[in-house]
């Protein structure tokens, strides 16, 4: 049974989706002004892992990524790089969606861009106004009251001051991070906006962030939904705003599980693009990290604890990638053997199942495969491992994979220069050219690898430094 800690409620609650076989699920996705970092890649792959673990499951999954490509930082990027803002925001969404499939994170059935959605976003702020929880600003900008909406802080804490009146807040993020005020739904035009504004029934300007995602949410999704995702950082305001507008207009309740992932760190510091410390998921490829070992070390810490990014927890992940990749491939050399399989292939699985049943306790489910994997080396050394064991716990890989997504099935196990001189050792022993066979296994070992004879035949494996 899967269980879930619920941003909402703020406990740890087993999942049950609002459809039999099916899960929405909303993720708040990237804006789109520059490329995006390795900390905003922790909680994308935190969402992925989550996806594929409900369709290991048997849930289909319908998840909306939006694309925000209007709000304050964009315009501030519009202004400084001179393009027009279409011309930055494709750019950098392109580049963005390659960098998804490079860190093999799922495609969403949905990517809906804000600035292709002001007929929604109207909509639902109609509907806001006509209900009573909207006004019009003296400059012809509109707002939320937060006031009128009774459940407002049930997220995030924040708490509305009863003795005071709300402040209001134009800007996309706030100042001040604990203070409730009311927010802007429509900005009306300023000359900072440049270019960038639509001529509108409510006059001339621009959404405020958190209205897109009520409204695309609730337009691809429906009104009330089984996930919303982000980083913890969206808890408040964004996803407190976006309860209020979705629960305000349609008077049900809009989300039924929160999940926030928390923050990827540097030397003890937020990674966060105001901070400056900022590392692109690029620049980590472009000094020879993979994009797996990145993903591994991604999901290294569960998605709810801070996770520090440095070299050693980069290379702790790239080699515990390699002791993976080589088990495939020593797995897929096997023959012969006995017709069994061992027990500890369903042992693996049920463990892996239920570390990733626990809230998605990714570092319990790499555990559990690295033991596995020692496992299955004792016994392929042993010769007690045959090709029908072999294929049960490849088998029992390849469903892990589906859900943590960081192995390669289609690597070569070793370079064909290597592979070609295993081959020809193996032949030299068949005819019994010892001095050869023994002059092969020389030279393989100074390349790092250990031939060994067992009587079904040559096993290799890597020698480790
Ligand atoms: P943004 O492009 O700034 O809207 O962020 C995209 C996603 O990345 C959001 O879900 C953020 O909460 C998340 N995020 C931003 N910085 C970090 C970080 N350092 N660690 C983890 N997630 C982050
Ligand atoms: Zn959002």
């Amino acid at each position: 049974m899967l269980r879930l800690y619920n941003s909402l409620g703020r406990s740890l609650q087993p999942f049950k989706p609002i459809r039999e076989r099916e899960v929405r699920m909303y993720t708040c996705g990237p804006t789109v002004w520059n490329y995006a970092h390795i900390g905003n890649f922790r909680t994308f792959v935190f969402e992925d892992v989550l996806r594929r673990l409900l369709e290991h499951k048997g849930f289909r999954v319908v998840q909306v990524k939006n694309i925000t490509d209007v709000e304050d930082k964009i315009i501030k990027g519009v202004k400084q790089s001179g393009k027009p803002l279409e011309e930055l925001t494709k750019f950098y969404t392109a580049a963005f969606m390659e960098d998804l499939d490079a860190l093999n994170i799922e495609r969403a059935e949905e990517y809906p861009r804000a600035t292709e959605h002001l007929k929604e976003i109207l909509a639902l702020i109609r509907t806001l106004r006509e209900k009573g929880f909207a006004y019009s600003a003296p400059d012809g900008s509109v707002y939320f009251a937060v006031s009128k909406f009774k459940d407002y802080g049930a997220l995030s804490g924040v708490k509305l001051d009863s003795l005071k009146p709300a402040g209001r807040v134009s800007s996309d993020h706030y100042e001040e991070k604990t203070e409730a005020a009311d927010f802007a739904l429509w900005k009306a035009w300023d000359p900072d906006d440049g270019d960038v504004f639509w001529e509108t029934e409510l006059g001339k300007g621009r959404p405020g962030w958190s209205i897109e995602c009520s409204a695309m949410s609730m337009k691809y999704l429906g009104e009330t939904i089984d996930i919303h995702t982000g980083g913890m950082d969206l808890k408040f305001p964004h996803h407190e705003n976006e309860i209020a507008q979705s629960e305000a207009a349609t008077g049900k309740k809009f989300v039924n599980y929160w999940l926030h992932s928390e923050f990827l760190m540097v030397k003890g510091e937020e990674m966060h693009k105001s901070s400056g410390n900022i590392i692109t998921f690029r620049e980590l490829v472009a000094k020879g990290w993979e994009p797996l070992t990145i993903r591994m070390f991604l999901i290294s810490a569960r998605y709810r604890d801070l996770v520090d990014l440095t070299e050693a927890a980069l290379g702790q992940a790239r080699s515990q990638r390699a002791k993976l990749q080589e088990v495939l491939a020593r797995l897929r050399s096997v023959s012969g053997g006995p017709a069994s399989v061992p027990q500890s292939v369903g042992a693996f699985l049920d463990a892996f199942e239920s570390a990733m049943d626990d809230d998605l306790n990714t570092p319990a489910a790499i555990t559990a495969t690295m033991g596995f994997a020692k496992e299955l080396n004792t016994m392929i050394d042993g010769g007690t491992l045959g090709r029908k064991g072999a294929d049960a716990a490849l088998d029992a890989l390849s469903r892990a994979n589906e859900v943590l997504g960081v192995l390669d099935f289609e690597e070569e196990p070793l370079d064909p220069r290597l592979a070609k001189l295993i081959r020809l050792r193996d032949e030299a022993r068949e005819r019994k050219d010892f001095p050869e066979s023994d002059r092969l296994r020389k030279e393989l070992l100074s390349e790092g690898v250990v031939v060994e004879d067992t009587p079904r035949g040559t096993v290799w494996k890597r020698v480790r430094g």
